[in-house]
């Protein structure tokens, strides 16, 4: 017996699910984000690394970032917070991509980069060890695994200088972010039910009709979009929603080493956040003087897939590999014997672009496939796929006729079928966390 309907019921309250929450709540919909978390951004957002940067390797995915960007700039006039509400805070210390073998100069980014005006500066190594007196510029080639016998030897070379780009940063408490937008959305009146676990979803005649809970419970809704991050997978198949996607998702095991500055060295007053694809990690600074070292997915490194209800949440080599990468750069880093930072999962696509989209399911949409790089992009996300979902609903046909998006701060348009789950594979994509 249904006990419960709402216009749209949104499943999970990660970053990306309760943004969408807010936007449709703002459009007037009778909203409900259902998480079998007890708190909203308690999944993969809470260890997100939260990294806000401009460059992607499309001109569609750099648009997304730099509107996403001036949304974290303005988070208080985003969430049409009260003056009184204490938020998360966006560390706008930029960001340092180091130009490599492997990224070949960032040349394509740059292009991309240029065609939207973003501003950016080139660094020689002179001047990045000016900045960084701590780090060493060699270049290691291309990364190897711990027992490799060529692991951390210089390969006689050194890396050719980086860009810095002054608009990024990052959140500090990706999961206190996601609580503003709750409550941001409750303000327009969305409403969250935490605790609770969707376990079917249910279709009549091919359109959606609602989701019944681990408990029995029913709820009814016309529109249900699937937000469930690593678990997308297993909710599509729930829908039958796997169907007709040309581009799966699938969870992506991810450790997150997190280890202490250099001593004597203030690095969260000094440093930025770093993506350096020649020691195959990317870092940022940590609240405490701490350093977060993520990894770039370099191909010698296993990728680890897995049941996202049922795996290994100790660390592994991994965490001292990603840390001794770091060390290559930065050979005063000490490595701790009591390790920490995180064990979580990605959502990964074939071409680690995300899919944010409707199914062959009527009134069924999704939003997942994240990759590991849009928690930035969630805003921005959030308020497309309330467009693409009025799109849709009113009869438009977004897979023959795919929604063009306007970024309003940015004032460009971009052509949502890139992230269509139709695409052939994104042949320009990083195949990497970058996207
Ligand atoms: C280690 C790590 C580092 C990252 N670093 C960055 C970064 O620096 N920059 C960046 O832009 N992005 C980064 N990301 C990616 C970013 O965090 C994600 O893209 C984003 O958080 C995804 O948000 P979401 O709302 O889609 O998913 P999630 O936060 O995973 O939320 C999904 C929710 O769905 C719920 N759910 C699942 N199944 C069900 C069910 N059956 N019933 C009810 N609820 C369900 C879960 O409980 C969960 O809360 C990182 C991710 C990780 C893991």
């Amino acid at each position: 017996m249904s006990n419960q309907s709402y216009d749209v019921i949104i499943i999970g309250a990660g970053v990306i699910g309760t943004a969408i929450g807010y936007e449709l709540a703002r459009k007037g919909r009778n909203t409900l984000n259902i998480d079998m978390m007890p708190a909203a951004g308690y999944g993969s957002t809470s260890n997100s690394c939260a990294i806000i940067r401009l460059y992607y390797s499309t001109l569609d995915g750099c648009s997304m970032a730099y509107e996403g960007y001036h949304y974290w700039k303005n988070w208080r006039h985003y969430l049409n917070a009260p003056k009184t509400e204490e938020l998360a805070k966006f560390h706008d210390c930029g960001t340092l991509i180091m130009k490599t073998k492997q990224n070949g100069g960032l040349e394509k980014q740059l292009s991309h980069i240029d065609k939207l005006d973003i501003p950016y500066q080139h660094l020689s190594n002179s001047q990045i060890v000016e900045r960084y007196p701590f780090y060493d510029v060699s270049s290691f080639g291309d990364a190897k695994t711990l027992n490799d016998p060529g692991f951390g030897k210089p390969d006689g070379g050194e890396i050719s200088g980086a860009i810095f780009f002054p608009y990024g940063g990052y959140i500090s408490d990706p999961q206190f972010a996601t609580k503003n937008i709750q409550s941001a959305c409750e303000r327009e009146g969305g409403e969250f039910k935490f605790s609770s676990t969707v376990e079917q979803i249910t279709t009549k005649n091919g359109a959606v009709i609602g989701v019944v809970l681990e408990d029995g419970t029913r709820i009814d809704a016309p529109v249900v979009i699937n937000v469930a991050g690593p678990h997308s997978q297993k909710i599509n198949v729930l829908a039958g929603a796997e169907l007709d996607m040309n581009i799966s998702t699938r969870a992506l095991r991810q450790e997150v080493a997190h280890v202490k500055a250099p001593k004597g060295v203030d690095y969260a007053s000094l440093a930025s956040v770093i993506s350096d694809s020649d020691i195959a990690v990317y870092s940022r600074p940590e609240i405490g003087n701490n350093i977060l070292i993520g990894s770039e997915d370099p191909p010698c490194d296993e990728h680890v897939y897995v049941d996202p209800d049922d795996y290994d949440k100790n660390f592994t080599d991994q965490w001292t590999l990603q840390a001794q990468r770091m060390c290559q750069r930065i050979p005063s880093l000490g490595i701790p014997t009591k390790i920490k930072g995180c064990v979580d999962l990605y959502d990964v696509t074939e071409d680690w672009i995300p899919i944010y989209d409707k199914s062959c399911i009527d009134g069924y949409y999704m939003a997942c496939g994240s990759s590991g790089n849009q928690f930035k992009n969630a805003p921005v996300a959030a308020k497309a796929m309330a467009e693409l979902i009025d799109y849709c609903e009113s009869g438009a046909d977004h897979d023959v006729n795919p929604m063009q998006y306007r970024l309003d701060t940015i004032q460009r348009k971009i052509d949502m079928g890139t992230f269509s789950r139709l695409r052939e594979i994104n042949q320009d994509s990083t195949f990497s966390v970058l996207g």
